[in-house]
């Protein structure tokens, strides 16, 4: 038996109590639901086939996406499913829906198996403030902590990548991520799948921008070099102070993101969590070990039971042989 059989079958009894547990604790209606999505294995199988080339990243990429430029159309959206596969529809309906009454902009929305990013409706002095959301690609990500067989990666270029193909399914990187973005595939518990996005490591490699920065005409989303961004984001603050307040989000937040914002408002009214200087990981170690623990405890009296089950069952038909 390899590790992956050994966990998946030891961690089976437990994944289906966790699922159980947590299904309801979602506002997602997509609990149950598949997409197969094959984006994340395929970004990892091109990241490890780039290693073999040994070729040198000098600095990472970031996007610098500006709150003030973004006028809800959603085209990113789109855009994203559309690269990555995912179900998807006119990009039409993607762009009508600021002006639909009921409209999916009626409720602050996370990231789901089915779409990798989507864009939230807030209010500011009765104006819309439109903010997009997706995986921060954190420099010092807590899944990849938080993930004990290894399943994530943080490549040189920036994105944090996941492979499914390690994953037994246990969601703690869905715990400890402080923005809520791992999301995951309830539709087979043996083949268990986090879906995110990957910054679309497969275009950068290849020397394009990711699809959501070019799809989006309204210039709200600039991609390049971390410090670039940075730079860029400083100088655009400072040359229209009355249009900005002070503050990149995710140049230190939790040790610093290769997804950089500004914006006109608080971020913290826009959904963003306050977060410190220090790296999420630094944090949640303890609390994590102790997740763990105990949910080998109370996994514990149900492998036994099955495993007492199986052999008081075999030692019957031993029994019934022997007679
Ligand atoms: S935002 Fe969450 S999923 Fe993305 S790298 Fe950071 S901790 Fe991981
Ligand atoms: S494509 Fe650009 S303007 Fe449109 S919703 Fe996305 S970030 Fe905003």
């Amino acid at each position: 038996m390899n590790r992956r059989e050994f966990f998946k079958r030891s961690l089976t009894i437990a994944g289906s109590l966790l699922i159980a547990r947590n299904s309801n604790a979602s506002d997602q209606p997509l609990s149950v639901y598949s997409t197969q999505n094959k984006a994340n294995k395929k970004n990892w199988e091109k990241f490890e086939e780039l290693k073999k080339t040994n070729s040198q990243i000098d600095e990472s990429y970031a996007v610098l996406v500006d709150i003030t430029k973004c006028i809800g159309c959603r085209r990113c959206e789109w855009a994203c499913n559309e690269w990555n596969k995912n179900p998807n529809r006119p990009v039409k309906e993607f762009e009508a829906s600021k002006d639909e009454k009921p409209s999916v902009f009626d409720r602050v929305r996370r990231t789901h198996a089915g779409e990798f990013t989507v864009v939230n409706r807030f209010h500011s002095k009765n104006k819309p403030v439109y903010v997009k959301k997706q995986c921060m690609h954190c420099a010092e990500a807590a899944c990849l902590n938080a993930c004990f067989v290894d399943a994530f990666k943080k490549t040189p270029q920036g994105a944090v990548l996941y492979n499914p193909s390690l994953c037994v399914g246990c969601r703690y990187c869905m715990i400890a991520c402080p923005f809520d973005i791992p999301a995951y595939e309830y539709y087979n518990a043996l083949t268990p799948q986090i879906t995110k996005c990957t910054m679309c490591f497969d275009r950068v490699t290849d020397g394009k921008v990711p699809a959501c920065v070019e799809s989006c005409t309204s210039d709200a989303l600039i991609f390049g070099k971390r410090s670039e961004m940075l730079k860029l984001a400083y100088n655009t603050i400072n040359k229209n102070p009355e249009r900005y307040i002070n503050h990149v989000y995710g140049e230190h937040e939790a040790g610093g993101t290769n997804w950089l914002y500004i914006s006109q408002i608080p971020f913290e009214k826009l959904g963003f969590p306050e977060l410190d200087k220090t790296p999420i990981p630094a944090h949640s170690k303890s609390f994590l070990f102790t997740v763990k623990v105990l949910e080998v405890v109370a996994a514990a009296p149900l492998v036994w039971g099955a495993y007492y089950m199986i052999s008081k069952n075999r030692s019957k038909k031993e029994g019934k042989k022997d007679e």
